[in-house]
């Protein structure tokens, strides 16, 4: 089973990963935590790149770079942990390239999500976890935990929007394949949502 999750910085994915983590393997089962950009030995590497050139990379390289560590980190981490069988569990997959890399506006939506395609031969996850959250209240919450938001001060308010916005269209074309949460409500309210939503697609 492959859950991601998704949503704009602040919102916390990565909390609910490990939650969900830690609940799974407390009933015996073997998981794979797992993140992109940087979640393979070449992918580090890619995620240096993008998070230091933030601002100054084109458009068009900087899609292509999260694609290349897409590529390799479904080839070598993903499949190969699915196919033991293994739950993985991964903070953001292609729906944040689409949202992040096309709301630049510089870049379609359309192409983004076909060369993610291209670069993952078509694989997408079982179940993906929308977590939304307004960005004015994520930066409050990454300000409240002492985080650095720098990312969020480099970019201007509307281009948090548009993720946002992005996000929540991507989830209804493919509400099959998304749940989505509003992140404001308490974290473990949130982590039995999604464990809920996990166990009906194991028992699935
Ligand atoms: O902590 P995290 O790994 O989510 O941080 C990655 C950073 O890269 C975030 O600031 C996010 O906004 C950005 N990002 C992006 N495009 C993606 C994935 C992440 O701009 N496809
Ligand atoms: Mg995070």
């Amino acid at each position: 089973l492959w859950v991601t999750f998704e949503g704009g910085d602040g919102v916390g994915k990565t909390t609910q990963a490990r939650l969900l983590q830690e609940a799974l393997e407390a009933e015996g089962r073997t998981v794979v935590r797992t993140r992109e950009p940087g979640g393979s030995d070449v992918g580090r590497l890619v995620r240096d790149i993008v998070l230091h050139h933030r601002g100054d990379i084109a458009p068009r390289a900087e899609a292509l770079l999260y694609a290349a560590d897409r590529a390799h980190h479904v080839a070598t981490v993903v499949r190969p942990a699915i196919g033991r069988g293994e739950v993985v569990i991964q903070d953001r997959y292609l729906d944040s390239s689409v949202a992040y890399q096309g709301a630049g506006r510089v870049l379609d939506a359309g192409e983004v999500r076909a060369l993610s395609l291209w670069a993952a031969e078509g694989a997408l996850p079982d179940v993906t976890v929308l977590l939304d959250l307004d960005p004015a209240a994520a930066r409050r919450r990454l300000d409240a935990d002492d985080k650095p938001f720098d990312r969020l001060e480099a970019e201007k308010e509307e281009f948090h929007a548009r993720v946002r916005d992005a996000f929540l269209a991507l989830a209804a074309d493919e509400p099959a394949r998304f749940l989505v949460l509003d992140a404001s409500r308490p974290v473990t309210e949130l982590a039995g949502a999604v464990r809920a939503r996990v166990a009906a697609a194991l028992d699935a």
